[in-house]
């Protein structure tokens, strides 16, 4: 997911490649360049041609406690030898969605959450945006439709995610306003300016505020101070719904639980993925405050239904792998553990940038980072030349580089990353 630019194709074959399509990348840029990946251990990665790579971006943020563990592997084949899943439409549900269930609600920064599960991000933020609209409808005020996200955002590519894309690139083609009308986009960072358009659409207009706490793909952007607090107080004034979108932050990255805590925001709803199962079984879902809920759970026949759900929606295998996974989180203290990497990744950032002159900027929060790289490199090209030192990196917008790796990364492994891209740096530079 990231703006690309098209050199000419490695590969004069292009048209009998692998049957397989890299979509959401320039095709002909990556095809016959990818690394493919066949085995993780801890934050290390192996290749089918044979490179031992560090993986300094936890894959797509995701890989919290690392590749290859044999107790979520192992809680896995248990749960599909019992039952693989079965779906929790009406009459039916199954015992380990109703566990995770709990175990999610009881660490929910939200007070009485309920939880809408299904299987990744772009899921869950569907099913928030969806959720937001239906609610302000069952209240009588189906005027406010209109759902407000950040320059720069990315929620996912799901019909609502890429309508409320902040990276245009993500969101033009798909009809002559977005794939689902009535969305518009605010400032990344100034408060002033998100007041402005509130007035200007107008809040009856307005369902929800959908934020990352720290974007992403945007290319690491951490809030600036105040900003979040403020565009919160916004919400609350104005009867706009606030969607925290945790699919990165979610479960420890910030060296709180949640993003939630870390900046206290009060959130009606906080989408979730990645760092519930650590990638190990596609899950995600919605945590959903009382205000929202209360109104579908009424004891009459008059009583609206939120109608969303999914076969894998609360799947058993995905919520028993998220279980086991919540355990390792806990006994391993990994959320903590962040806490202390976040130190050793500012320190080591901030080294970098005032000994390089070819970094342009360092940003950071929690286990975030992003390298912004001066006009006269590319951030494409420097992490192709840290693959080739042994780590991944990614590019993002704005020239710049992720890093985001596993919680279980070693002080030294950190360093050594952050070490890497230095030399990457200079020795293009
Ligand atoms: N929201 C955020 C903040 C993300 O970073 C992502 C994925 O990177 C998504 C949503 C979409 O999640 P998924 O790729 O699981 O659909």
């Amino acid at each position: 997911v990231t703006d690309i630019s098209h050199p000419a194709p490695a590969s004069p074959t292009l048209l009998d490649g692998p049957a397989l399509w890299p979509a959401q990348a320039h095709t002909p840029t990556v095809l016959g360049r990818q690394l493919v990946v066949e085995r993780g251990a801890g934050s290390w990665l192996y290749t089918t041609d044979g490179r031992r790579l560090f993986d300094g971006t936890a894959g797509l943020w995701h890989a919290n406690v690392g590749h290859g563990r044999p107790e979520l592997a192992q809680a896995a084949y248990d749960q599909m030898r019992q039952l693989e899943t079965f779906h929790i439409f009406a009459r039916y549900a199954n015992d380990k969605a109703l566990e995770i269930g709990e175990v999610l609600a009881e660490i929910s920064p939200i007070d009485r959450a309920k939880l809408i599960l299904n299987s990744g991000g772009s899921d869950a933020i569907d099913v928030a945006c969806k959720l937001a609209r239906r609610h302000w409808q069952r209240e009588g005020r189906g005027s406010k439709k209109i759902i407000l996200s950040r320059e720069f955002a990315y929620h996912g590519l799901h019909a609502f995610g890429t309508s409320i894309a902040g990276l245009e690139f993500n969101r033009e083609g798909y009809g002559s306003e977005s794939l689902v009308p009535e969305t518009a986009r605010i400032s990344l960072n100034d408060p002033a300016q998100v007041e402005a358009l509130i007035t200007e659409l107008g809040p009856e207009n307005i369902a929800a505020l959908v934020t990352e706490a720290v974007q992403g793909t945007g290319g690491v952007n951490p809030p600036a101070p105040g900003y979040l607090e403020a565009i919160s107080r916004l919400c609350k004034e104005h009867d706009i719904l606030l969607i925290l979108d945790e699919v990165i932050t979610g479960f420890g990255r910030m060296g709180t639980m949640f993003a939630a805590e870390y900046y206290g925001l009060e959130p009606d709803m906080i989408t979730f993925a990645k760092g519930v199962t650590s990638g190990y079984a596609p899950l995600g879902g919605v945590m959903v405050a009382p205000r929202l809920w209360e109104p579908f759970y009424q004891d009459s026949p008059n009583t609206p239904i939120f109608r969303h759900g999914a076969t894998y929606a609360g799947h058993a295998t995905a919520c028993a792998v998220a279980l086991k996974h919540m355990e390792i989180l806990e006994s391993e203290r990994l959320v903590p553990r962040v806490g202390e990497l976040a130190g050793v990744l500012g320190s080591a950032l901030d080294n970098l940038a005032s000994q390089n002159p070819l970094v342009a900027q360092v940003r950071y929060a929690g286990l975030l980072g992003g390298v912004t790289l001066s006009d006269q490199l590319s951030a494409e090209q420097v992490c192709d030349d840290l693959v080739e030192l042994g780590f991944i990196g990614r590019p993002l917008r704005g020239n710049t580089i992720q890093i985001s790796p596993p919680f279980i990364t070693t002080d030294s492994e950190l360093l050594d990353f952050v070490a890497a891209i230095s030399q990457a740096i200079t020795e293009r530079g």
